[in-house]
């Protein structure tokens, strides 16, 4: 038996249905899931992230994809690199899996109302992205211009595929997309994300990022719009390490002087560029 208090405990995954899964791209799952029982929804902020437990395998950080307006459900978005994320990825509807959260900081959606905000996603770095997307596009009015630059590899690790075309051809948002190598059958824009920043005008005054990606993309982004003009301050990424805990106890996720778990994964660029310049932090 349990105590309330062990219930209570941040430590304490609560059961979850897994209501739908399907492949993203080869080697990685979006699945949807509800609270088991007479649950009290699953509100987060846009960039947090629940620690998802696989029984039998163990516990893993992800980020939600879905709908933050949508609190009835999560969404999640896994690439199986390891044990864990491969046990995720093999769920299947009617499944229980374990979740505690959301934690961590998240994209600042409220505060930087009023301005043009450019993201900027590399490969799976879009799913963490895609809550503070849909958050912008219903409240469209309180942002200026609105512009989404997504690089991958390959033609073939694009996620959202559906609906980056969706956005490009009904959203009010400027959507751009480049591969880093392609074949003659790709239509678009071949280069690293950086070069979709190029032709583009940006008002460095009034102009926040949110960038996630790979580490060497997020910084390479992060100096282009520093080219430009925009201020450390008003830039974001969204950092990820090895975590076990989740709550600021057992240092794991330790980088610098910072736990990723509490005070990230979403920092400002002037917090964290130092520590971007030193090698195996
Ligand atoms: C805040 C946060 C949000 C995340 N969101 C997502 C998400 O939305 N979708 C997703 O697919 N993954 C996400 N991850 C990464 C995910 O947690 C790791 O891939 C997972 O922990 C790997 O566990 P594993 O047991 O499957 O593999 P392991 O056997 O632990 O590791 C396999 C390989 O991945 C590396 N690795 C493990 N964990 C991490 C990590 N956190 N960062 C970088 N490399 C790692 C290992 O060094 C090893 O090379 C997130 C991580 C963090 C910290």
């Amino acid at each position: 038996m349990h105590s309330k208090a062990d219930i209570a405990s941040p430590m304490h995954p609560h059961p979850f249905r897994v209501l739908e899964t399907w492949e993203e791209i080869p080697g990685c799952t979006t699945m949807r899931v509800e609270q088991a029982g007479d649950g009290s929804g699953c509100v987060f902020m846009p960039g947090q992230f629940y620690m998802i437990y696989i029984f039998g395998h163990g516990e893993v950080p992800i980020s939600v994809s879905g709908d933050p307006a949508k609190p009835e459900e999560l969404t999640f978005t896994v690439m199986a690199v390891g044990s864990v994320t491969r046990a995720l990825c093999a769920v299947n509807p009617g499944d229980t899996i374990g979740l505690r959260g959301p934690f961590g900081s998240a994209w600042p959606v409220d505060e930087v109302k009023g301005h043009d905000v450019i993201v900027m996603a590399g490969g799976l770095g879009l799913a963490p992205l895609r809550p503070s997307i849909y958050h912008m596009l219903q409240n469209r009015d309180e942002y200026g211009s609105l512009t989404l630059l997504y690089g991958t590899r390959q033609q073939q690790s694009i996620v959202f595929q559906q609906e980056l075309a969706d956005w490009h051809r009904d959203a009010p948002m400027d959507v751009a997309v480049t591969v880093d190598t392609a074949g003659r059958d790709w239509p678009g824009k071949v280069g690293v994300v950086t070069e979709l920043l190029k032709g583009r005008s940006v008002d460095p005054a009034k102009t926040t990022a949110l960038i996630c990606g790979p580490e060497i993309m997020m910084r390479f982004s992060a100096y282009a719009l520093l080219d430009l003009g925009v201020t450390a301050d008003n830039i974001h990424v969204s950092m990820e390490r090895n975590m076990k805990c989740a709550i600021k106890m057992c240092g794991r996720c330790q980088y610098g002087p910072f736990f990723i778990c509490h005070d990230g994964p979403v920092f400002s660029f002037d917090r964290v560029e130092r520590l971007f310049k030193i090698r195996e932090v």
